[in-house]
């Protein structure tokens, strides 16, 4: 593994981190506490053995299972002390000071810990900030630090460039987490972000490197052309890595993952992507990839799952995984997992078209990647569903409907 020092510091830490959003779960994915424990239990102690020393978290992962797991399983055995914790003040939740010290102090008994390493206000705006300094934070964040229960203070952002500057600006903050990928370089506070934070000596973590996947699951055509003619050959997961570290002012970058040859890959990886290390010809082939993504991107959903639950009960995130899939990769694909995702496999057993939207905005609130969901559903209908989409999902609902009364009866 290789290892970055966090600035005004001497603390060493693996460039690779764990990402905790993601875990394996026995059922639902990200939005599920239902955590698969023997299997995430292995994958993340697996990676602390190989090299990695820091953990992510926060309030909210995996519906508040997150912190609990890694308190009761993954810290214990001598492995407190052999990783750095990262976890976050669930900004969106809090509405007086004193949940502020509640939650606080609820997020120190999950994890059984006395102290957390790296302790983060969570996906900060410039509204949440200007909320967060009326109930006393900077107070709060002098006093936990100065007590020892914080070592070092960030947050991580989802907004706009200005009211990035104005919150990195606003308390001496240790490090800031950001979103940065191949295909987002000017997105949020984006590279100009970046290099802002380094200039003031801050830490910089890096997330959604692979945008929830998106990046390196199955490349949409013409992306795998580029990467076939490119002068080395690597891996999408590689490049887009590489590509993040290669940058001088990153400290970290996080991923979230759930899938054994994943974690070797990406630790392998991180081992030797250094500083300044790709020639001309590997950044023009990354240019090229970036342009084409964004050529055949309908939606920049990352699946992050935030926006859910919807009150009308429509799976937003399959919604627009569905559409892009359907312009990126297979034509045929996004119609029918459209049809079974949103027509047929429903937690009622009812389908919840994204027609049936009520328009209450609640999902539009909550979205980091500030997405027009309701804009964005228009072309969901115009592409997705279709007669005969709703005819196969109708199909298929009974055929389900049938085999529930067989096992029934
Ligand atoms: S605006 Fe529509 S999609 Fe969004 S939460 Fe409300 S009902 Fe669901
Ligand atoms: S719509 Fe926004 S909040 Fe919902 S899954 Fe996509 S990126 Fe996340």
């Amino acid at each position: 593994m290789q290892y970055r020092t966090m600035p005004n510091s001497d603390e060493k830490l693996s460039v690779l981190g764990y990402g905790c959003m993601r875990l394996p779960t026995l059922v639902g994915g990200a939005a599920s506490n239902l955590i698969n424990k023997e299997k995430a239990l292995s994958q993340i102690r697996y990676a602390i053995d190989n090299g990695v020393n820091y953990l992510d978290t926060a309030y909210p992962y995996h519906l508040g299972a997150s912190e609990s797991f890694l308190g009761e399983y993954v810290l214990k055995d001598g492995y407190r002390e052999k990783v750095k914790i990262a976890t976050k003040l669930p900004c969106m939740m809090i509405n007086n000071r004193e949940s502020i010290e509640t939650i606080f102090n609820k997020q120190l008994e999950k994890l059984q810990v006395d102290y957390i390493d790296y302790y983060l206000l969570h996906s900060m705006n410039g509204s949440s900030w200007e909320k967060m300094l009326s109930f006393g934070i900077i107070e709060f964040m002098d006093r936990v630090k100065k007590e020892g229960k914080v070592k070092k203070m960030g947050f991580s952002f989802h907004g706009k460039k200005e009211d990035f500057i104005k919150i990195a600006d606003g308390y001496n903050f240790d490090f800031v987490q950001i979103q940065y990928n191949i295909v987002d370089i000017h997105f949020q506070a984006g590279i100009e972000g970046i290099e802002y934070a380094h200039k003031k000596g801050m830490g910089v973590i890096i997330m959604e490197p692979l945008r929830g996947g998106s990046l390196v699951s199955k490349m949409p055509k013409g992306v795998d052309k580029i990467y076939r003619n490119a002068p080395v050959k690597r891996t999408p997961a590689d490049w887009a890595l590489r590509f993040i570290l290669n940058h001088p002012a990153v400290t970290l970058v996080l991923s979230g993952m759930n899938d054994d040859n994943h974690i070797k890959e990406n630790i392998k990886i991180c081992s030797d992507s250094f500083v300044n290390s790709l020639t001309e010809e590997e950044k023009d082939t990354i240019q090229s990839v970036r342009d084409k993504f964004n050529e055949l991107q309908q939606v920049p959903c990352t699946g992050c799952a935030y926006c859910m639950p919807c009150p009308a009960g429509i799976d937003i995130p399959a919604a627009f995984k569905n559409l892009n899939n359907y312009h990126m990769f297979s034509k045929r694909e996004g119609l029918l997992y459209h049809a079974a995702y949103l027509g047929i496999q429903t937690k009622d057993g009812k389908p919840h078209w994204t027609s049936t939207c009520t328009n209450c905005g609640l999902c539009e609130r909550k979205c980091p990647q500030f997405i027009p969901v309701r804009e964005k559903f228009k072309l969901v209908q115009r592409d997705l569903e279709k007669p005969v989409v709703k005819i196969i999902a109708s199909a298929g609902r009974k055929v389900m409907n049938g085999k529930k009364r067989g096992n029934n009866g």
